[in-house]
C-alpha cells in the first residue's frame, strides 16, 4: 500500500485552491457534465440550486420498523442499482406531492426508479437468499433475480441481520421533507448547500443507528442537560472534573453555584446515626424533588421513540460515551436552574 501513497506539498494559496475545488465538487457533483463550470456558470448554478437545497431538502434514511434510522444515506452510499446516492435525483424545484417520494437513478441505461439502500458486508453487497448478489437482480421493485436458472426468486430477500437486530426485509427507505422528519422526532441538522446530503445531519449520522445512541432522534442534548451539576452518583471520570470546575467558579466569583455544589456534596454523605435505608430514602426523595422541579429538561417529542434500554448501573458513564442520552433515574442537582448565571 505504501507505494500507492501520494505526498503532496503545496503552500497556502494552492491549498486554498484545492479547498475551493473540493467545495465546488460537493456543491456541483456531476452536474457540470465533466467540464468545470466557469465562474459565471458556477454563480448561475448556485443561484438556481442553493435555494432549492435549502428549502426543499429531502432526508433519506433506511429505517427499521420501530423508527430507528439504521443508516443515514450520504452522497457516496451505494444503491441497489450499484450507483451512488449522489447519482440519483435529489434536487427538486418543488417537493413531489405523492408519497413515497421517488429518487430515480440518473445514470443512463439504469432502470432504478428510486434509491434503495443495500447494506455492505465485508466490503461487498449482501446476497439474496437465492445466493445471487444484488447486481444480478432487477433494479426495480420487487427486485427479482435475472439469472435464468433462478425461477424461484420472487424478489431480493436476505438473511442479513442489521445491527439493530432486525432482519434486512424489516427495513424500509424513508424519503421525507424537513417537516415530516421533525414530526417523526428526528434531527434535521443545519441547512447545507451540498449536493445529495440525504440523511446526513451531523457527524453522528455516519454511525449506524444502534451505535448512535440517540434512538429518540432528538439530536444534540439541550444546554440545561449539558450544564447540570455533577453529583456523587456520577461516574468517577466526571467527578474528577469537579475540582477544576470549582476552581473556575471561585475565579469568576460564582459563589451561588459553589454553595449549591457544596450542598449536593454534603447531602451525598451519610449522616452520623443515619441508617443505610434512611440514607437511600433521603437521596431518593431528593431526586424525586429535583425531577419534579423540572430539572429534566429534555422531554421526548410526541411520536419520538423513547429509550427503553436500561442504563448500566445507573451511572452517567453513558453520557460521557455518547454525549447524547439522558440516562433515566439519575440524581440531578442544580434544581430548576435553567439558565446558568455565568
Ligand atoms: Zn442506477
Ligand atoms: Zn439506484
Ligand atoms: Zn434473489
Ligand atoms: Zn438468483
Ligand atoms: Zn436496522
Amino acid at each position: 500500500m505504501s507505494d500507492r501513497q501520494y505526498h503532496l506539498k503545496f503552500d497556502g494559496d494552492k491549498a486554498a485552491a484545492v479547498d475551493a475545488y473540493l467545495e465546488y465538487r460537493r456543491i456541483v457533483g456531476d452536474d457540470d457534465g465533466g467540464e468545470l463550470f466557469n465562474p459565471d456558470e458556477y454563480d448561475t448554478y448556485k443561484k438556481k440550486v442553493l435555494p432549492m437545497r435549502l428549502k426543499n431538502r429531502l432526508f433519506t434514511s433506511w429505517t427499521n420498523s420501530s423508527g430507528m434510522d439504521c443508516k443515514q444515506i450520504g452522497p457516496e452510499t451505494p444503491c441497489f442499482c450499484q450507483h451512488r446516492y449522489k447519482q440519483h435525483k435529489t434536487d427538486f424545484e418543488t417537493v413531489p406531492e405523492e408519497r413515497p417520494i421517488s429518487l430515480p437513478c440518473q445514470v443512463r441505461g439504469c432502470h432504478c426508479t428510486s434509491y434503495h439502500y443495500i447494506p455492505l458486508m465485508g466490503g461487498t453487497g449482501i446476497r439474496c437468499k437465492c445466493k445471487h448478489p444484488a447486481e444480478e437482480h432487477s433494479e426495480k421493485a420487487p427486485y427479482r433475480c435475472k439469472k435464468s436458472v433462478c425461477q424461484s426468486c420472487a424478489g431480493f430477500r436476505s438473511s442479513y441481520t442489521c445491527g439493530c437486530g432486525s432482519p434486512y426485509n424489516d427495513h424500509e427507505m424513508i424519503v421525507e421533507t424537513q417537516e415530516e422528519r421533525e414530526a417523526r422526532g428526528h434531527p434535521v441538522g443545519m441547512a447545507t448547500p451540498y449536493q445529495a446530503m440525504g440523511g446526513l445531519t451531523g457527524y453522528s449520522s455516519l454511525a449506524e443507528g444502534y451505535m448512535r445512541l440517540d434512538p429518540s432522534g432528538r439530536g444534540a442534548p439541550s444546554e440545561e442537560f449539558l450544564k447540570q451539576e455533577i453529583t456523587s452518583s456520577d461516574h468517577a471520570f466526571l467527578r474528577g472534573a469537579v475540582p477544576s470546575i470549582q476552581a473556575h467558579r471561585r475565579a469568576i466569583k460564582d459563589y451561588g453555584r459553589l454553595d449549591e455544589d457544596m450542598a449536593e456534596r454534603m447531602s451525598s454523605l451519610r449522616k452520623p446515626n443515619e441508617s443505610e435505608m434512611d440514607f437511600y430514602e433521603r437521596r431518593y426523595q431528593e431526586r424525586l424533588k429535583a425531577e419534579k422541579s423540572g430539572a429534566r429538561a429534555i422531554q421526548p417529542r410526541p411520536g419520538a421513540l423513547t429509550s427503553k434500554r436500561p442504563t448500566p448501573g445507573g451511572s452517567t458513564s453513558s453520557r460521557v460515551a455518547s454525549g447524547m442520552r439522558a440516562p433515566s433515574g439519575r440524581t440531578i442537582a442544580g434544581k430548576g436552574r435553567g439558565v446558568p448565571r455565568s
